[in-house]
């Protein structure tokens, strides 16, 4: 008997969706070993997608999902750069350019000690499904690098940024690939970028987005990720008749995102009472005004000094230290009726989600990407809490980098409101889209699994549009 008989007379059965999403799952684990945030977010949204892939079984067969789960393009390069002391420092460069299916490659770029590839394909294949659903022509992409700008000067930074740009800017273009901030990579970083881009390309061009206003950036971009998930959190409470007036919530980080969710709560009547960073969190019982939010705007922006301070400026206000062995986030441990995680990936565990829900938390809106893990998701389903995940919470960063290109491309800049309005028109479809989608899937009021397949409908049509590539 020849090996050919013996596969004809033992047919395999063709797997059970369910079974095929794990055996893809399998795969991407075995294929890209110690990325086990990429394994965390390629798992949350697979899991949500069996649905789809039971009604579309063209999805199935054309391997979308592995095809999705594979970058179309990895680059990483060195970063030799000279500190202030005459000494060569030497750093890894990232750029992942996830997929393009609808549009160039658009996401931003994380400047911390702990970027690796794998917390960069993370973010890169969040920001495929975030894209889609801000309804923006715009695919998916991230980059980075494990260099840490804080406690180096403006000089430092300056000559890191020129030697990242010196090799990324031959991968990145207006209609290519547009990279913007992240982690570490705010108004400053985002100006030396883009001085080394234009004097290496011999062009002015819409390349990066978050630029500074006097040279093609957006008003409101740099407020956009913050009021954004505030503006969706307020949908998400319309559902349930209730607004965010008058009710407490927990913020954490004190950057970018954090800071203009504090400042959109505030002028929507909400009590900010938290804030943090890696070294701990203050606790302000009396809540965080716009006189001391302004305090912490130029503590972390001008200063870049330590949210500790804030307890020695402000009567009533309490700091704790961040303790790595504890397994809990005292953040989480506070009585309140709402969360905004606004820091980093896997900043809430199960028992910090526990401690939520044990506390009276209600909603929890992710400014941070996927600052949840797993387990701390299904804790908030079971409690039944609002949970507005970060795919969506946060997408009204990168519609407003949309919102600049479109700028950038009619050489023309929109005023504030205009752009405030069109990024809140942005954030309440996003939550029409997923609230609809959840219901129409079978599980109504379910935003993670809307958000999920509200994403991927979209990429994996255009996918198959496409063909083979
Ligand atoms: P940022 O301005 O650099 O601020 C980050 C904040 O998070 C800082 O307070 C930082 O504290 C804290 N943090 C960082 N790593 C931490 C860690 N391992 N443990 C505890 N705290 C940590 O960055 P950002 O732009 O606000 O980004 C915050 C989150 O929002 C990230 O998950 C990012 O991917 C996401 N996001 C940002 C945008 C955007 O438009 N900027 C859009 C969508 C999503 P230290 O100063 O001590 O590091």
């Amino acid at each position: 008997m020849s090996a050919l008989d013996v596969s004809v007379k033992s047919p395999t059965r063709t797997p059970s969706v369910k079974e095929y999403v794990q055996q893809v799952l399998g795969q991407i684990r075995a294929k890209n070993p110690a990325e086990p945030e990429f394994h965390q977010a390629t798992q949350e949204v697979f899991d949500s997608l069996v649905p789809v892939l039971e009604r579309h079984p063209e999805y199935r067969s054309a391997r979308l999902l592995e095809r999705i789960s594979e970058p179309e393009r990895v680059i990483m390069f060195r970063v030799p750069w000279m500190d202030d002391r005459g000494e060569v420092q030497v750093n890894r460069g990232f750029r992942i350019e996830m997929s393009s299916a609808i549009g160039p490659y658009k996401g931003g770029l994380r400047f911390h000690a702990s970027v690796n590839l794998g917390i960069l394909k993370f973010l890169a294949f969040e920001q495929v499904f975030k894209n889609s659903l801000t309804t923006l022509p715009m695919g998916g992409g991230k980059g980075g690098s494990d260099f840490d700008p804080k406690g180096r000067s403006d000089s430092e930074v300056m000559r890191f940024c020129q030697s990242f740009m010196t090799e990324l800017w031959r991968h990145i273009g207006p209609d290519t690939d547009v990279p913007a901030g992240d982690i570490g990579v705010g108004g400053r970083e985002i100006g030396f970028l883009f001085g080394q881009y234009k004097r290496l390309a011999n062009e002015f061009t819409g390349v990066l987005t978050g630029k500074g206003i006097n040279w093609g950036g957006s008003l409101i971009r740099p407020e956009a990720t913050g009021y954004g998930c505030v503006y969706f959190a307020d949908e998400m409470l319309k559902t349930q008749n209730q607004s965010l007036a008058g009710k407490t919530c927990l913020v954490s980080g004190s950057g970018n995102v954090s800071q203009y969710t504090v400042e959109k709560l505030l002028d929507l009547g909400a009590k900010p009472v938290t804030l943090s960073d890696s070294d701990g969190m203050i606790h302000d019982p009396d809540g965080i005004n716009r006189e001391k939010l302004a305090w912490v705007m130029e503590l972390k922006n001008v200063r870049r000094g330590r949210i500790a301070e804030y307890a020695d400026k402000w009567k009533g206000s309490t700091y704790a230290g961040t303790d790595l062995k504890s397994g809990t986030n005292p953040i989480w441990n506070i009585k309140a009726d709402c969360a905004f995680p606004s820091a980093t990936q896997n900043e809430i565990n199960q028992k910090d989600a526990a401690n939520m829900v044990k506390n009276s938390v209600m909603l929890v809106a992710e400014g941070a990407n996927m600052p949840s893990t797993i387990d701390a998701i299904q804790v908030y389903l079971d409690a039944g809490i609002l949970y507005g995940p970060a795919k969506a919470a946060n997408a009204g960063g990168v519609a407003t980098s949309g919102l600049e290109m479109s700028q950038n491309s009619m050489r023309l800049a929109w005023s504030r409101d205009e752009v405030d309005h069109r990024l809140h028109q942005i954030m309440v479809a996003i939550h029409q889209t997923c609230y609809e989608t959840a219901e129409k899937y079978g599980t109504p009021g379910n935003l993670l699994n809307g958000a999920n397949i509200g994403g991927f409908v979209k990429v994996a049509n255009a996918m198959l549009d496409q063909g083979l590539v």
